[in-house]
Order: C-alpha cells, then sequence, then structure tokens
C-alpha cells in the first residue's frame, strides 16, 4: 500500500477506496490526495 505524500516509484496506481488510478511519471512526484474521494490510500498497478 502507498499513501499520499509519498514518492513512490514511477508507474500507475489505484485508489483503494474509489478505484481511480494516478499515474506517477517522475521519480519526484509525491501521490497526492484522491482527486475523487480526497482518500490517499493507493495500490500499485501493473
Ligand atoms: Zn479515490
Amino acid at each position: 500500500m502507498y499513501v499520499a505524500g509519498e514518492k513512490p516509484d514511477v508507474g500507475t496506481y489505484m485508489c483503494v477506496m474509489c478505484y481511480l488510478e494516478l499515474i506517477i511519471e517522475s521519480d519526484n512526484e509525491e501521490l497526492p490526495e484522491c482527486p475523487d474521494c480526497k482518500a490517499g490510500i493507493y495500490k500499485k498497478v501493473d
């Protein structure tokens, strides 16, 4: 699991609450709060 504020690896992350997918394109990019449901917990999608 990954939380908002972390800087995870480049890849696609899915919000565990609403299944919105976010793409992280840079190692310096932080995971934001989910823009849809305001949760901040993600799973990585391969
Ligand atoms: Zn969400």
